[in-house]
């Protein structure tokens, strides 16, 4: 049997050759997915030894070091720990586009730095993929999205067998990762596991009743309105989880780049089907979404931009849009206003930065 790094050469050599084409690269790409996922597990499997003696080993300063990726996996992580004695340190921060981003130097001392890592998966860190694995070889690296059955994935025609990665849109399935880090770190630092699990539930807690509000601001938009038009195909969970159907320009990554095609294909359908609202997103650039806004025009329907939805990165640090409940509860609010449905105008919790009406404003 081939290892790991036999594997992966054989596949950076087919990778070289099918740089030319784009479904190659996103092909590619999947594959690897699957090939680094397969490799991951192993490494982080409880019978490796070499892996025990690296989770074993109380560090240094007494607090264990927790790096992580996208600000979604970092604040479910911050959650488990809550003031457990360990440091977490996300990597990607505010509008940065999880599909596109290249680890630097910085990223690659932090990640060997690390006691434990979590990261999202399902290959959203694609050009992260090669630093998780070598840091994979010396301490615990866990994909989140792991806690998630494969059966329950979304595996749409489009991204050629490979799952969409954008889990934390269906909150019930970003609650089942929250619980898969609290059996992770309970596991890691067995001193303070009653600790991470009972945050765990508290946070599960919250999660379930995000659900719910989620559920029931959508539910209010009417039947006939209930298309989400936005840049890149982030949003197939939160339609799958609160009926909804999804069009974007872009495909699942934001690596291809939309045809003229694509747009004048959903110009059509936001006409016909009387679409009132589109949305852009804060990681991919708004262009597209503008190209079909005027396309729209040209075609006398006029259609506002709902605001912009936070797909692959949360707001800013330190502000309730900068949490991943604000995140979730900010794109609910702000779909189920602009498609027609009825939402309070701060949220959930009455805690959101603007109103629907002053974003339309500002975006004109
Ligand atoms: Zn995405």
């Amino acid at each position: 049997m081939k290892t790991f790094d036999q594997l992966f050469s054989d596949e950076n050599r087919d990778f070289n050759a099918a740089q030319a084409s784009a479904s190659s690269r996103r092909k590619f790409l999947g594959q690897l997915g699957c090939l680094a996922g397969t490799a991951l597990l192993a490494g982080c499997g409880k019978g490796d030894s070499k892996e025990q003696g690296a989770a074993g080993s109380a560090p240094k300063s007494g607090r264990l070091k927790i790096v992580t990726t996208c600000g979604m996996v970092t604040d479910i992580v911050k959650a488990v720990i809550g003031e457990e004695p360990a440091d977490v340190t996300g990597l990607l921060g505010e509008g940065v586009d999880p599909h596109l981003y290249q680890p630097g130097r910085n990223d690659v001392q932090e990640l060997q730095s690390a006691d434990v890592v979590f990261y999202s998966g399902l290959m959203l860190e694609g050009g992260m993929q090669r630093v998780l694995e070598q840091a994979a070889s010396k301490r615990p690296v866990f994909a989140v999205t792991d806690a998630i059955e494969k059966s329950y994935l979304r595996t749409p025609e489009e991204f050629e067998g490979h799952p969409d990665p954008h889990v934390w849109m269906d909150v019930s399935a970003w609650n089942r990762c929250v619980g898969f880090i609290g059996e992770k770190m309970a596991e890691i630092d067995a001193a303070h596991a009653s600790a991470y699990r009972k945050n765990a539930e508290t946070y599960q807690k919250q999660l379930t009743e995000l659900d719910e509000y989620v559920k029931k601001v959508v539910a209010t938009i009417p039947k006939s309105q209930r298309y989400l038009v936005t840049a890149h195909d982030a949003f197939g969970y939160f339609a799958r989880a609160y009926e909804l159907e999804v069009k974007s320009v872009q495909g699942i990554s934001t690596q291809s780049e939309a045809a003229v095609a694509d747009v004048n294909e959903l110009v059509s359908f936001v006409v016909e089907h009387k679409i009132p609202a589109l949305f852009v997103e804060s990681s991919v650039p708004a262009k597209n979404i503008q190209a079909v806004k005027e396309g729209c025009q040209s075609k006398s329907w006029t259609v506002s931009i709902g605001g912009s939805l936070f797909s692959d990165a949360m707001g800013a640090p330190g502000t309730y849009e900068g949490t991943y409940i604000g995140m979730l509860d900010h794109n609910a609010t702000r779909i189920a206003q602009a498609l027609g449905g009825e939402a309070p105008e701060r949220g959930w919790q009455g805690k959101l930065a603007g109103t629907t009406a002053e974003t339309a404003k500002e975006m004109k």
